[in-house]
């Protein structure tokens, strides 16, 4: 058992964190207020490579580890969920599934323009009638000479409406259900492709989430990912990286909260005296670092597992599950600390409350989690 970091994650830990500091944090409460794509920064992170951490260096990238890019995005979620989840979301959600289930000519084509960070995929499942039950997916696929015509629509698609390449699950056959389930990589000027942007969301504002529409769209079958009947195992091989990204994100999330909390309690007097002198006061906050600690070492422990090609799921899922609860208590705390102060973006309590509350829903809601978790603890599934 080792808790130790070895020196190249210190080195990637701290470089992510001096990068938030001077890149991130300066310009946070601006890109929030006018809903900005965080698009300057990730083109800084990708001069420094970082766009590509886990891709291997054959299609562009650094070939790093999964601890090492759970690291940065820590790191990078502690200035801004936002930013960490774009970085993050590229590797596991869209580079990664091309890299496991695509030919070479796709690899080729769209992993090193996203190591590069020079092209932004989505990854589209979910749809108006279809969320946790990805079996029931209604987008469908029919075989038309040599490519397949996609008619459908998908709803809560991250980078839908900016997005230069999408991953989609389609139905090509409803009598097979999920073994007719098919992805396919469509690009942004195909015909039939149109989006529009879902706005007014609680929070998560400088992140593009949108709708995405398919009518007689026309893929080449050149652009299947992976077999027919595989549809969702190419999704889950990129969901359940998110679902680590997701946590240790939360931990980066709760640890700027603690940060926050602490400082306003030293600062804020009441009674003659800091509030954070007060044992109510020192309770939610330590309530805050139990859970952050926990956080930490569930999320760790996912990509020490990850990284040495072990078993993985039921810890994601743990971690998953831990982490983003944990976000939103720590944010909510967080707010109720700094009293009316928390309630506006003057102090970013309330950003964390925001964003943190999107994390119990992406890759797959809190119950979906618990449902896998009792699933292999039981070995009776509940849904399949
Ligand atoms: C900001 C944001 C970004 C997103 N980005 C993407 C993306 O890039 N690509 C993508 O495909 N999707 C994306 N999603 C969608 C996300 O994956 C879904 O919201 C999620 O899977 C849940 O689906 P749903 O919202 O339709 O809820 P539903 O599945 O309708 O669930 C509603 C409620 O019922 C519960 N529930 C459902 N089934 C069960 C059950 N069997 N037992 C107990 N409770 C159950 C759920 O836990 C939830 O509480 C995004 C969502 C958000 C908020």
């Amino acid at each position: 058992m080792d808790f130790e970091l070895n020196k190249e994650e210190t080195m990637f830990r701290d470089m992510a964190k001096e990068f938030g500091q001077k890149e991130v944090l300066p310009t946070v409460q601006e890109r929030e207020r006018e809903e900005k794509i965080p698009f300057e920064i990730l083109k800084k992170l990708s001069s420094l490579g970082l766009t590509g951490l886990r891709i291997p260096p054959e299609y562009g990238g650094l070939g790093q580890t999964w601890s090492i890019l759970g690291l940065v995005a820590e790191q990078l979620a502690y200035f801004d969920f936002c930013v960490a989840m774009a970085l993050f979301g590229q590797i596991s959600l869209v580079a990664t599934p091309i890299l496991k289930w695509g030919d070479e000519a796709q690899k080729k084509e769209y992993v090193p323009a996203v190591a590069r960070g020079e092209k932004m995929g989505a990854h589209a499942v979910v749809e108006p009638n279809v969320g946790s039950d990805a079996s029931s997916i209604e987008t469908k696929a029919e075989k038309k000479g040599d490519g397949w015509v996609l008619n459908g629509n998908k709803t809560w698609i991250t980078n839908a409406t900016i997005a230069d390449f999408v991953i989609v699950v389609a139905q090509t056959d409803k009598s097979k259900g999920t073994k007719g389930l098919a992805a396919f990589i469509i690009d942004r000027d195909t015909p039939g492709l149109s989006s529009t942007k879902i706005k007014h969301k609680l929070g998560l504002h400088t992140q593009d989430t949108g709708q995405l529409f398919f009518r007689d769209c026309f893929v080449p079958d050149s652009k299947r990912l992976g077999p027919v009947g595989d549809g969702i195992r190419v999704s889950f091989s990129g969901i359940e990286h998110t679902r680590f990204g997701l946590a240790i994100t939360s931990v980066g999330v709760i640890q700027a909260c603690i940060d926050a909390c602490v400082k306003y309690s030293q600062e804020r007097f009441q009674f003659g005296k800091p509030i954070g002198s007060f044992q109510l006061i020192q309770e939610r906050i330590a309530d805050m670092v139990v859970d952050c600690q926990a956080g930490r070492y569930l999320a760790y422990r996912v990509a020490s597992l990850k990284d040495k090609g072990m078993p993985y799921s039921l810890e994601t899922s743990i971690a998953k599950m831990f982490c983003t609860e944990a976000a939103v208590r720590a944010a909510r705390q967080g707010i109720e600390i700094h009293g009316a102060y928390g309630y506006s973006d003057d102090f970013p309590v309330e950003r964390y409350y925001r964003d943190m509350i999107s994390n119990l829903l992406m890759g797959g809601t809190v119950n979906i989690q618990k449902l896998i978790i009792g699933g292999a603890v039981t070995g009776l599934r509940a849904i399949s």
